[in-house]
This record gives structure tokens, sequence and C-alpha cells, in this order.
């Protein structure tokens, strides 16, 4: 019986491992796509502040083009005043040159604004893009990382897999049947609970265990199962001092 327990020992190994893979297939896309919204929403506020200078351009351009045509006007409503015949005319011209005035001061007004605001934004830009960059040199090493091991869970899956069925052909049958069936009940594929003298309880539910029981379990001659939980009991310094290689005590 010993050494069958030794095989599911084994098995138990190979099982966890595999459930650890399977879990993690689920987990990594989402800690991948957390990882590549961090980037995108970094290079979206790149994105922004490069709008804002564009638009920016666009209405100092803008202005720039009203400031030529209202000096041009300006200009042509100043010649007409050598001509003028009649008071109305004076004051009417008047009125434009005024207006247009206006219109040149008001337009240099908005672009000084517009260009005291553009030194903010570009000083924002260049923060931005740093973060970005930081952002970058922090997610993509764990994101190709994490893509290798999407990857490659299959196949470890797959090889652990036949590593399994190696071991469960040295396994009696009814043995066997008995730990699959607990492993398809478990969600944590805990199938054994490891016993020791150290430890007095069912390492899968906390039970506390009878002396006897104890020693049922260390004796290790027939199967024993935890009345609370369905665990197999494997006495837990075999497994220890096999892996350990240390001398018994
Ligand atoms: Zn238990």
């Amino acid at each position: 019986m010993i050494k069958d327990l030794e095989l599911l020992v084994q098995l138990q190994t190979i099982d966890l491992r595999i459930h650890e893979l399977i879990q993690s297939q689920s987990d990594l896309p989402k800690s991948l796509s957390e990882l590549e919204r961090s980037i995108a929403a970094a290079g979206r506020a790149v994105d922004n502040v490069n709008n804002q200078m564009d638009s920016n351009a666009a209405e100092k351009k803008s202005f720039e083009e009203r400031v030529v045509d209202a000096k041009a006007a300006l200009d042509k409503s100043q010649e007409r005043l050598n001509s003028i015949k009649t008071n109305r005319e004076y004051d009417a011209v008047h009125a434009e040159i005024e207006n247009f005035k206006n219109t040149i001061a008001g337009a240099d007004a908005k672009m000084r604004n517009l260009l005291a605001e553009s030194d903010k934004v570009t000083q924002s830009l260049e923060a931005k893009k740093e973060e970005l960059e930081k952002i970058k040199a922090d997610c993509e090493p764990k994101i190709s990382d994490l893509k290798a091991k999407i990857a490659s869970i299959d196949s470890s899956v797959a090889a652990l897999r036949k590593e399994r069925e190696g071991i469960t052909v040295g396994i009696p049958k009814s043995l066997l049947r008995t730990y699959d069936h607990i492993l398809s009940r478990r969600k944590n594929a805990k199938v054994l609970s490891f016993v020791s003298h150290d430890n007095s309880t069912c390492s899968s539910c906390f039970k506390v265990l009878e002396t006897q029981l104890v020693n049922e379990i260390r004796r290790g001659t027939k199967l024993l199962t935890c009345q609370n939980c369905g665990a197999i009991f494997v006495w837990g310094e075999t497994a220890v001092e096999k892996d350990t290689a240390a001398p018994a005590a």
C-alpha cells in the first residue's frame, strides 16, 4: 500500500500543477488585457494633447488670417479718408477704421493667449510622452512574458497529462478510481491529506484526528479517507523524507 500511496503523491503533484495551469489559463488573458489597456490609455492621453496642439495651431492660424484681412481692410479705409466729401461719410469711415483696429487688437490678444497656452500644452505633451514610455517599458516585457506563458499552457498541460498516464499505470484500478472520483469533486484539486507527527489534523479540512487513526495512517497499510472531507490520508513524512533525502528520525 505504501508504494501505491507514493504513486498517489506523485499523481497529486501533477494534478496540482495541471490545476494551476488551467487556472492561469483563465487568469492570464485578464492580466494581459489589463496591461494592454494601461498602454492604450497612456497612448490616448498623448493623442489628446496632440489634438489640443493641432486645434490650437488651427485657431492661431484663423486669427492670423483675420488680422491680415482686417489690416488690408484698414488700409483701404484709410485711403478712402483722402477722398471723403461729406461729414457723414467721414464718420462712417472712421467707425469702420475703429472697428478694424478693435478686431486686430482682439485677435492679437487671443493669439498671445494661445501662445502662452501652447507652451503649457507642449510641456504637458512631454510629460504624457514620458509617462507612456515608462508604462511601455514596464508593461511590454510583462506582456510578452504572459503571451509566451499563455502559448505554452496547452503544451505543458498535455505533457503533464502524459506524465500522469505513466504514473497511473502502476496504481491499482480501484484506488485510482477512488482518487479520480475525489479529484472530480474537488475545486482545488487537493485529493490527498498529509498527516505527520507534527500535524495530526487533516491537511484538507483541518479536522483534528484521533491518535489511533494517526497511527494507522502512519502504518500506511490500508486506504484511509477523512470522514469529514473525503480526502485520502497520506503519511506526510514519507513524502518529505523522499523529497529531501533526510535521514529518518
Ligand atoms: Zn478532512
